[in-house]
């Protein structure tokens, strides 16, 4: 295993463990996965049906998308999974990373009939543009075709999907920023959310501000990087056993 994968593993399998600190995941379902290969085509993922908290580097699948057999692997993964990553990966190699949860604000966000991520603080104005919609929940994502229909929908630009009636599918161009793109998602959700819940009016910046914000944010990336640093530092101390 080239020392690139063996990184990208040991990112990824903090990023499960995070996640299910936050209380993020979900039962044992839900998936993220990093591309390995240039072109996207071969990527990791996490096997199915294991919860979040036990993921290790060493578990992940290592899949093909071009290979039309993954599913009849002993140790296939979820099919939803597959349909949606592997296409997402083949179709978009730009997004190294692409991390799908039903975290509890940002799937409350996806069942209002207004999902939109009005900019009213610095972590919902960090979402102003980058945010597509998938209006078309039609059930479970099983065929190659909805993991396609997913990911036409990500034009350029955009790094967050919000799944009307499902949940929220965010890509990045590694790891770190795809968890800390859907970290404060997450977070923007529910400051949002509990405006709401006053029943007062929100306090909406203009788009000029909402978009300076936006950028700002963007040239903020090492944040990204120290965040997902530190979280392994943490691990390291307290469950070491990720890296395994
Ligand atoms: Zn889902």
């Amino acid at each position: 295993m080239s020392p690139e994968e063996r990184s990208l593993r040991i990112d990824l399998a903090a990023a499960f463990r995070w996640f299910a600190r936050l209380g993020m995941h979900e039962s044992v379902a839900n998936h993220l996965s990093a591309a390995v290969s240039a072109d996207g085509a071969r990527f990791l993922i996490n096997p199915r049906g294991r919860h979040f908290a036990r993921v290790t580097a060493g578990d992940l699948l290592c899949l093909d998308a071009n290979d039309p057999h993954a599913l009849a692997r002993a140790d296939a993964p979820d099919p939803t999974a597959w349909h949606l990553h592997s296409r997402l990966h083949a179709r978009l190699p730009a997004a190294r990373c692409v991390m799908h949860l039903h975290s509890p604000h940002a799937t409350t966000l996806a069942c209002l009939k207004d999902s939109t991520m009005y900019p009213i603080d610095m972590n919902t104005m960090r979402f102003f543009g980058r945010v597509a919609f998938d209006e078309a929940f039609a059930g479970m994502a099983l065929s190659d075709a909805e993991g396609d229909r997913v990911a036409a929908l990500l034009s350029p630009g955009k790094t967050v999907l919000l799944m009307a009636n499902h949940g929220v599918l965010v890509v990045g161009t590694s790891v770190a920023a795809a968890f800390d793109e859907l970290y404060y998602y997450e977070r923007a959700a529910a400051t949002l959310l509990a405006c709401y819940a006053t029943g007062k009016e929100l306090r909406v910046v203009p788009d000029e501000v909402a978009r300076l914000t936006e950028r700002q944010w963007s040239d903020y990336g090492q944040l990204a990087v120290d965040h997902l640093d530190n979280i392994k530092a943490i691990l390291d101390a307290e469950e070491p056993d990720y890296r395994r």
